[in-house]
């Protein structure tokens, strides 16, 4: 208790040093959206004992009770995580691990990510992860429609261009700045294949510390384009004609002296035995992985084959991988793989809770990838993908969501509270969306008959 009291203090000392007065105490919700509140820097404590108190029932995913003991969603805050905000002077990001009734709470994605780290630790392995966001800048017109903020961004293939990057230098650079400020290393932003789409990396770090670095980009990101009058936007693909945002997973198995377990230059595609079997588990896993790292209805217009009017797509819809291969759904590369599934509207724990579930699974069961596909997936013909067993991928939200609901192995993994409540709301979300009727259907069909 006093150690606890001595590091509280030590920690309000160094925030007020760098001029914080208040704390914005975050969580994330099930759908990867920020929440919290705003704290007073003399209430620090407050985060580390019982913890900041918010209704349950007013977060999206928790399916707590209106009343009682367990209608109490605490938040306590994990020391480690406290950083001054240079976007919001004066303010410290801390971010919060979910309670209640005094115990852990499975249903909060952190929670959830730090299950599958811990399996991991027992294991003496660590996952490291880069995640690569992509993302719209948008701009709204006076009837309230988005598009890109750039007007003058219409390339054919937009791809690194100086032009549009340089245009919007007062946000890359600012993001950039506060991000290296927040001690992420940052080395490069590039503009992507839609017009309005830009993309964001920086080094990557261990599973829990990726999922926050994420969420804080997203933060960042978003406060720094609404003050320049922009929306930023994490939407998978708001431009049917133009390519959608992924939100790929660059990840690797270390051990505990940080040795890469993925890479062994003897093996083909330079890929170890652990290596292949993990990729084996996410391939193995992948219908059901698609309700966790594309969990939205708009998902399924990125997870599509086909051209698109700027660039090119580069988004997988069939279960394969390949070396350097980005039309497959993991592309490997020299000694770790890149997971190409998840989009940028993924919680990013509960994405990476699902890969280390199904990576874990594979190696449990000492799982043989199929054989790897050295070809460009968008020029085969659907049999020719069939016989060298590259099955599609769900194609809606309804066929991913059933195939999670079938995957008891994943399902046990990850824990049968979270995932029945991920099914409740996500089946909910499906069915609002095929009751809904569409402009495509009355463009299609009102006078057609
Ligand atoms: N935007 C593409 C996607 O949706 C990825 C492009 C790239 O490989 O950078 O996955
Ligand atoms: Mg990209």
């Amino acid at each position: 208790m006093q150690r606890e009291h001595a590091v509280v203090d030590a920690l309000r000392a160094r925030l007020a040093e760098q001029g914080v007065r208040y704390l914005f105490a975050q969580f994330t919700d099930i759908h990867g959206a920020a929440k919290g509140k705003t704290i007073p820097l003399d209430h620090l404590g407050d985060l580390f004992a019982a913890g900041a108190g918010f209704a349950g029932p007013s977060i999206w995913g928790t399916a707590l009770p209106r009343h009682g003991a367990r209608s109490e969603y605490y938040g306590r805050g994990d020391a480690a995580t406290a950083l001054p905000l240079p976007w919001l002077p004066g303010h410290a990001r801390i971010v919060l691990d979910g309670f209640v009734d005094g115990q852990p709470f499975p249903l909060c994605p952190r929670q959830l990510l730090r299950a599958q780290v811990r399996r991991l630790a027992e294991r003496g392995l660590v996952l490291n992860a880069g995640l690569e966001p992509e993302f719209f800048l948008l701009k709204r017109d006076s009837v309230g429609r988005l598009h890109p903020a750039d007007a003058g961004d219409r390339l054919d293939k937009p791809s690194y261009d100086y032009k549009s990057l340089t245009r919007q230098q007062a946000f890359v650079v600012e993001l950039s700045d506060s991000l290296k400020a927040c001690g992420f290393d940052v080395f490069q932003i590039d503009h992507e294949d839609a017009a309005g789409q830009y993309e964001l990396n920086y080094h990557y770090a261990d599973a829990l510390t990726a999922a926050d670095r994420h969420m804080l980009f997203k933060m960042a990101a978003h406060s720094i384009a609404e003050s320049l009058g922009y929306v930023f936007s994490m939407m998978p693909k708001p431009f049917a004609d133009m390519p959608g945002s992924g939100l790929h997973f660059h990840i690797s198995l270390a051990d505990a002296d940080g040795r890469n377990l993925f890479a062994d230059a003897g093996q083909s595609h330079g890929l170890s035995a652990t290596g292949r079997a993990f990729l084996a588990g996410l391939l193995q896993h992948a219908p059901a992985l698609c309700a966790l790292c594309a969990p939205t209805v708009n998902s399924y217009k990125r997870l599509v084959v086909g051209e698109s009017r700027s660039g090119t797509t580069w988004a997988p819809a069939h279960v394969s991988w390949g070396d350097n291969n980005r039309t497959t759904l993991v592309r490997a590369v020299a000694g770790r793989m890149e997971w190409r599934l998840p989009d940028s509207s993924a919680n990013p724990y509960v994405a990476l809770a699902a890969v280390i579930a199904a990576g874990l699974d594979g190696i449990d069961r000492q799982l043989e990838p199929p054989p790897p596909i050295d070809d460009d997936l968008y020029e085969l013909p659907p049999d020719e993908l069939t016989r060298r067993g590259a099955t599609l991928l769900p194609q809606n939200l309804g066929e991913a969501v059933a195939a999670l609901g079938t995957d008891n192995l994943l399902g046990d993994a990850l824990g049968a509270e979270f995932v029945a409540e991920f099914l409740r709301l996500k089946r909910n979300e499906w069915i609002e969306f095929s009751r809904a009727v569409h402009a495509w259907e009355t463009d299609r069909y009102a006078d057609f008959f």
